[in-house]
């Protein structure tokens, strides 16, 4: 694998209490991950630990060709290495249209001293026509962000985040309170950036992890009980046992 992301042997409590322990996780260039496991499995302080929200008490992160440790990195700093972080709940400037929101992004992509002298080119304006088409939001761009629905907002903001250019994207539950047809476009939105770059789903809906019919790791109390597909993983004993609450 062309590793991209290497986590090896992170451990982080709270209080004495471990909630990551001695997680190893690896992630290639160009791939799309679903990462599942019951509530408290360790699923958003593994984000958190890779994000630079949460310092690891012990273990390693590498990062990229050269193997950069990104243990001890500012939020900042890792997310101008290249790492992207979407929360459920969708972050748009409402009261901007859809294309002023991905020009806000890409003014930032440089970090906050270039933004500070960026003026749209005309270059802008093409990458935000090709990120509204990626999105599937080209007939929205001069609409105020405010006025689209729930899905299409979760949309914008992974097009706010492509418009960053990350080498990683973390999403977490990507699908969660939308319909059926805008799940599909869900998927195909995510499949599709996981082309260029490493894309890591968070998810607890299993019809959502089929879709995105990729490699399936489970967590379970800080730990990866089980990676492999779909099938592979639900078909594991343990992981029948955790799920079921054995
Ligand atoms: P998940 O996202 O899989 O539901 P979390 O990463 O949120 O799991 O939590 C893992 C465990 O760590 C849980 O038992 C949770 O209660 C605990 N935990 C997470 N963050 C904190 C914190 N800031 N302080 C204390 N305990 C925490």
């Amino acid at each position: 694998m062309n590793t991209l992301l290497e986590v090896s042997g992170v451990s982080v409590s709270f209080d004495g209490f471990r909630a990551i322990n001695n997680l190893s996780f690896r992630i290639g260039k160009a791939e799309l991950r679903a990462v599942i496991g019951p509530n408290g499995a360790g699923k958003t302080t593994f984000m958190d630990i890779v994000t630079g929200k949460t310092r690891p008490d012990k273990g390693r992160i590498s990062w990229g060709e050269k193997g950069l440790s990104l243990l001890g990195l500012s939020e900042a700093r890792i997310a101008r290495e290249g790492v992207g972080r979407k929360f459920q709940k969708p972050t748009v400037f409402e009261d901007q249209t859809v294309q002023s929101n991905l020009i806000v992004s890409l003014k930032n992509r440089r970090g906050p001293f270039a933004a500070l002298f960026y003026r749209p080119g005309s270059g802008d304006f093409e990458r935000v026509a090709a990120l509204a088409g990626k999105i599937g939001l080209t007939a929205q761009l001069s609409r105020k962000a405010g006025e689209l629905s729930h899905g299409q907002k979760q949309w914008l903001e992974i097009g706010m985040l492509l418009a960053q250019e990350p080498r990683l994207l973390l999403v977490d539950e990507p699908a969660a309170g939308m319909t059926l047809a805008e799940r599909e476009k869900t998927t195909d939105i995510l499949v599709e950036a996981a082309k260029t770059r490493a894309v890591v789903v968070v998810e607890h809906d299993m019809e959502f992890v089929r879709r995105l019919n990729c490699r399936v790791t489970v967590l379970h109390e800080g730990s990866v009980l089980a990676e492999g597909s779909l099938d592979h993983v639900t078909s594991n004993p343990d992981v029948i046992d955790v799920y079921l609450g054995r």
